[in-house]
C-alpha cells in the first residue's frame, strides 16, 4: 500500500496539486495558473506535469503515489471520470479521468469540486470522526456536499446535494438556475451583500456607508461589522439573513439528520455570531424533540485545503 495520494483542486483561475499522506495531511503543494482558455489536451498535460512535480519536489517517487483525485467544476460522472458541460472551461464532454490515467499510468478519480471539498472537510476537517455529515458553503451561491454513512451522496445523474437550489420562498427571487426562491438567493454571502446594499440605500447616513466606503465595496462582512458596532439597521439585515440560513439548515436536518453540519465560506469567520442563532433556529424548527439530540452545527476548518484533501481521499468516498 502506497503511503501517498495526490489531490488536485482544479479551478478556473488556479489549479493546486497536493501530496497527501496516509493521515490526510498535505505534505507539500503546488499552485499554478490554469491559463484558460486552452485546449483540453493541453490542460491535461499541465495537470499531469503538476502531479509529477509535486511528488518530485517532495522527494517522493511517483510510483509511491497510489492514485490521483481531482475536484473540478462541472457535472462529473464519478464512475467514468467523464466531465459533462463545464461552464468555467467551456469544454463539452471532457474525458478527463481516462485521459489523465493514460498520461500518468495510475488510477485517477474525478469528482465535482463541491463534493470533493465537502469530503475533505468530512475526512480531515470539521466533520472528522462522524459518519453522516452535510457541508454547507456560503459563497456566491450555496454549495453543499452530503456524506451519508461515510459515502458521498451522488444520486441519479451524480447531481445530488444541491441544497442551494431548494426553494424556501415560492415565487421568490429569481435564481440563475431558473427557479424562483432558491435558498442561495436568500442565504448566500452574495445575498447578504445584496441585502446590505438595499438597506444602505434607504439610510444615507447609516454607519455601513463609512464601513464600506461605497456600494461597490459592500461585502458579507459589512453588516456584521456595523452590527458589532451597535448599528440597528445592520442588525436587522443580519438577523433576517440568519433566519434564511437557519431555515435551510433546518431543512437539511429534517431531510438527512446528519450528526454534524459544517458551515464554510468566508462569512463563517463570524464564528458564534453566525452559528449560535442558526443553532437556535434549528433547535426550534426540527424534529429531534423525542431524543433531545440536535446535530452539531459548527464552522468548517480546512478552508482552501479542503478541495485538495478531499480529492486525495476520493477512493474512500465510494
Ligand atoms: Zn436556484
Amino acid at each position: 500500500m502506497s503511503k501517498y495520494t495526490i489531490g488536485i483542486d482544479l479551478g478556473g483561475t488556479t489549479m493546486t496539486a497536493g501530496l497527501v499522506d496516509a493521515n490526510y495531511e498535505i505534505v507539500g503543494k503546488i499552485t499554478r495558473a490554469t491559463q484558460l482558455p486552452r485546449p483540453a489536451a493541453d490542460l491535461e498535460q499541465a495537470l499531469a506535469d503538476l502531479c509529477r512535480s509535486v511528488a518530485k519536489e517532495n522527494n517522493v517517487s511517483f510510483e509511491d503515489v497510489s492514485y490521483v483525485g481531482i475536484g473540478t467544476p462541472g457535472s462529473v460522472n464519478f464512475t467514468t471520470g467523464f466531465v459533462g458541460y463545464n461552464t468555467n472551461f467551456n469544454y463539452y464532454d471532457w474525458n478527463l479521468g481516462p485521459d489523465l490515467e493514460a498520461l500518468l499510468g495510475c488510477k485517477v478519480y474525478v469528482e465535482n469540486d463541491a463534493n470533493a471539498a465537502a469530503f475533505g472537510e468530512y475526512i480531515a476537517g470539521g466533520a472528522k470522526g462522524y459518519r453522516n455529515a452535510v457541508i454547507i458553503t456560503l459563497g456566491t451561491g450555496i454549495g453543499s456536499g452530503i456524506i451519508l454513512d461515510g459515502k458521498i451522496l451522488r444520486g441519479f445523474n451524480f447531481a445530488a446535494g444541491e441544497m442551494g437550489h431548494t426553494v424556501i420562498v415560492k415565487g421568490g427571487r429569481l435564481c440563475n438556475c431558473g427557479r424562483r426562491g432558491c435558498w442561495e438567493r436568500y442565504a448566500s454571502a452574495r445575498a447578504l451583500s445584496e441585502d446590505t446594499r438595499e438597506a444602505m440605500k434607504t439610510a444615507p447616513d447609516n454607519m455601513m456607508w463609512k464601513i464600506a466606503g461605497d456600494l461597490d465595496h459592500v461585502n458579507a462582512k459589512t453588516a456584521f461589522d456595523a452590527m458589532a458596532a451597535g448599528d440597528a439597521l445592520a442588525k436587522q439585515v443580519v438577523d433576517t439573513w440568519l433566519e434564511y440560513v437557519g431555515c435551510g439548515v433546518a431543512n437539511v436536518v429534517n431531510t438527512f439528520q446528519p450528526e454534524v453540519i459544517c458551515i464554510g465560506g468566508g462569512v463563517s469567520n463570524q464564528g458564534e455570531v453566525l452559528l449560535a442563532p442558526v443553532r437556535a433556529y434549528v433547535e426550534k424548527e426540527t424534529h429531534n424533540i423525542t431524543t433531545g439530540r440536535v446535530p452539531e452545527i459548527r464552522a468548517c476548518v480546512l478552508r482552501n485545503d479542503a478541495g485538495v484533501i478531499g480529492a486525495a481521499a476520493l477512493a474512500s468516498s465510494i
